[in-house]
């Protein structure tokens, strides 16, 4: 579903974000992106829906080379998710997790009654949180309906970066399971970055590992903790 062939990423100012990366993500596959900050992960991650152009190399999603698709388009089939997840906050929690199908040109009512399904989802009551505004929920809900808004649109990928990265251990944990549950349901294929290695090895159906703009392992979990 992911793929990158040879992928370079130098920015303007000489620093090589990443080099030479070749991987494959199949769909339906949770690949988590873990190593220590710096080291490309962020970048690895943009360029797949093109916030980010590499310098040298090609990426496909669903078999297309996205050098050729409109970048508007692509982030359609693309959801993301970020830690400071970036709700609007003159906007209900509803009608934020209703943008990107209105975007999209779905009528008002069908975004609504998504995004009302995507909240339950996601373990917010939508008659309760709903008519909320962003800074009436806890960090942790604010964080869910991150992940809802990335879901609406149905997006047959989805991007996380540090997703939940901003709560306390107990509420993380909890995002966690939940994601799983929900992952278990709808199946995306996600790449999901953390500095967190036991983070990454919970949630990765594969693990990528990576150093200075590289990857070094990328297996199962149990190979990666197995490995010396
Ligand atoms: P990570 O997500 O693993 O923390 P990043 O992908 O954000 O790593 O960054 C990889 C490297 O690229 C770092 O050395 C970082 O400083 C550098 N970098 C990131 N963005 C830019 C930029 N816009 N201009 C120059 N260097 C950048
Ligand atoms: P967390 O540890 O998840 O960040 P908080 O301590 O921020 O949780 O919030 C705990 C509870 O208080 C949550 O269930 C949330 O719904 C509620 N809450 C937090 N901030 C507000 C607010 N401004 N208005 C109404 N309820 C709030």
């Amino acid at each position: 579903m992911i793929r990158f062939e040879d992928v370079t990423k130098r920015y303007p100012d000489g620093t090589t974000a990443v080099g030479g990366l070749s991987f494959e993500v199949s769909e339906g596959e949770l690949v988590t992106l873990v190593g220590p900050s710096g080291c490309g992960k962020t970048t690895t991650m943009m360029m797949v829906n093109r916030l980010i152009e590499p310098t040298s190399g090609r990426i496909l999603v669903g078999g297309e080379d996205i050098a050729a698709v409109d970048p508007v388009r692509l982030r359609r089939r693309i959801g993301y998710v970020i830690q400071q997840v970036g709700l609007f906050p003159h906007r209900t929690v509803l009608d934020n997790t209703a943008t990107v199908p209105a975007l999209v040109g779905w009528k008002k009512a069908k975004a609504r009654a998504r995004a009302a399904e995507l909240l339950e989802l996601v373990g917010l009551d939508p008659a309760t949180y709903g008519p909320r505004y962003p800074d009436q929920l806890s960090g942790g809900q604010r964080q869910r309906v991150g992940v809802a808004r990335a879901l609406a649109a149905d997006p047959p990928v989805l991007l996380m970066d540090e997703p939940f990265g901003a709560v306390d251990p107990v509420v993380r944990a909890q995002l966690q399971d939940e994601f799983l549950r929900m992952q278990a349901a709808v199946r995306k294929t996600v790449l999901l970055v953390t500095h967190d290695i036991e983070e990454a090895v919970r949630l990765g159906d594969r693990i990528a590992v990576y150093g200075q703009g590289r990857i070094e392992q990328f297996d199962t979990p149990g190979a990666v903790l197995g490995s010396p």
